[in-house]
């Protein structure tokens, strides 16, 4: 169980992005086996399109990452508002949706044990990636200054369950047009030098939601911490016992009913 507290709010009207921040967990303990063979605390930011995507494209990992020690921000581009089922859910309109979700995310990243979730609050299914929405993204790999960037794949167009969401695809391309040149580059968006966010060189950036992977990462023992993280989106899972089941198929070949074994995938450029 993991410990409820009220998180900050803090509106885009005040700041530009709402933010919620949490208290580093104690109860972390070093890992030893790391494929990601980093020797230091890594800073990790998380720039997604939707509330749950974290947990349901990369939680296990994340939550690795945390129980490692290392810090982890999410950046979300939209709060999710159009997430629900308008003829199952007459009453509830995006803005209510928009405000639930914001605390449904900032239960989960609590419980996955990142330190802070930030909203830019873009229109749910509407995320274009044009330089306006790539300068915002530039803007918070600067302000971050993370070691380490989650983006996910824009090229995913088929995923398991049918056509993948196309803010999925629109967040990839504009987080990874911002990654690279742009975010250490001066010359693109010299504005936001003005504005106190100088240039910034990533180490790594790794693709979650990808067909074409080039790491795999073990999350077994993670696999409860995700599913928990999961279950926090409750807007969004109307059938907890019909997701668990369906998380299985999720396991991998050599999985048996005794000793089941779970796996997250990612393409990672690494820049150092
Ligand atoms: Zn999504």
């Amino acid at each position: 169980m993991h410990l409820r507290q009220k998180p900050e709010i803090v509106t885009r009207y005040s700041e530009s992005m709402h933010r919620y921040r949490f208290p580093i967990p104690d109860s972390r303990k070093s890992m030893t086996l790391q494929p990601e063979n980093w020797q230091d605390k890594q800073n990790i930011l998380v720039v997604l399109a939707h509330p749950d995507d974290p947990e349901f494209f990369c939680g296990g990992t994340l939550a690795r990452w945390a129980r490692a020690g290392h810090s982890i921000t999410y950046q979300l581009l939209t709060c999710g508002d159009k997430g629900f089922n308008p003829t199952t859910s007459p009453d509830m309109t995006t803005d209510a949706l928009c405000a639930i979700r914001h605390v449904e995310q900032a239960n989960a990243a609590k419980v996955i044990g990142a330190q802070a979730v930030h909203f830019l609050d873009h229109s749910d299914g509407y995320l274009v990636p044009d330089l306006d929405l790539r300068r915002e993204v530039v803007r918070a790999i600067r302000k971050f200054k993370p070691d380490i960037l989650v983006a996910c794949d824009p090229q995913n167009l088929f995923a398991t369950y049918g056509l993948n969401h196309p803010d999925h695809r629109a967040a990839g391309q504009v987080v990874l047009d911002a990654a690279f040149p742009a975010a250490s580059n001066p010359t693109f968006f010299p504005e936001l030098i003005t504005e106190g966010y100088p240039p910034h060189a990533l180490k790594e950036i790794w693709v979650t939601l990808t067909n074409q992977p080039n790491v795999t990462i073990d999350v077994t023992d993670m696999w409860d911490i995700k599913i928990s993280a999961i279950l926090e989106h409750k807007t969004q899972v109307e059938d907890p016992k019909a997701l668990l089941e369906r998380f299985k198929s999720r396991r991998t070949d050599d999985s048996t009913e005794e000793n089941p074994r779970y796996e997250e995938k990612f393409r990672v450029i690494k820049y150092s």
